[in-house]
């Protein structure tokens, strides 16, 4: 089993990289952010609650994303291992998914981060609103809105996979096969070791 956490700010380019990555290795791909967008365009109850803090470009409260979270990989599994992209994004989300797969003796074995400064973050996400549809791509607040939930709760997981030693972070600027590849290299080095 291969277990990645792509990780990164809005826009840094994760879930790009991460189908990639994801048919290179073999892995199941699981998107918060997508199973929610999914559940809103269901209308189910999961996705009317994520709603209203999606558009604010606020976190969805941890209690609802853990649960989700369990029940895909519960879903998915046996399979060869997973690519998280938008999971986790708190410290409590970081110590569930540490649990839930010592319950099945897996772990994560390296988290690796697309670094792009705010500036071209900021950029690529007005970019991508206009073919998007997506409410939390569609101004500077709500982008700023996301950077600052980052800021404030996504950033210490740098120090926690690092006190680990599974944090790598490489350079998310360039093009698509420059970074593809960048991420294999720390995949490749992780394997040969
Ligand atoms: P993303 O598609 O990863 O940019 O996520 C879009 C939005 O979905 C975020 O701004 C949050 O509102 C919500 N979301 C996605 N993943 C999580 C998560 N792990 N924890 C809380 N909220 C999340």
């Amino acid at each position: 089993m291969l277990n990645i956490i792509l990780f990164g700010k809005p826009g840094s380019g994760k879930g790009t990289q991460a189908s990639l990555i994801k048919d290179k290795y073999s892995l199941l791909h699981i998107s918060t952010g997508d199973v929610f967008r999914k559940n809103m365009s269901n209308n189910t109850d999961l996705g009317l609650l994520a709603k209203g803090y999606m558009e604010k470009g606020e976190l969805v409260p941890d209690k609802v994303t853990v649960d989700m979270l369990k029940d895909e990989i519960n879903n998915f599994m046996p399979c060869n291992g997973f690519i998280f992209d938008g999971f986790p994004r708190t410290t409590f989300q970081a110590k569930e998914l540490d649990n839930l797969l010592l319950e099945k003796s897996l772990k994560i074995d390296l988290t690796i981060a697309l670094d792009v400064d705010n500036n071209s973050l900021i950029d690529r996400l007005l970019e991508r609103g206009k073919s998007s549809g997506r409410a939390d791509d569609q101004s500077v607040e709500k982008i700023n809105m996301r950077l600052q939930e980052y800021d404030n709760k996504t950033k210490p997981l740098v120090e926690y996979y690092n006190d680990q030693n599974k944090f790598y972070s490489i350079n998310g600027i360039g093009s698509l096969e420059q970074i593809t590849s960048r991420i294999v290299e720390v995949i490749e080095d992780y394997n040969n070791d």
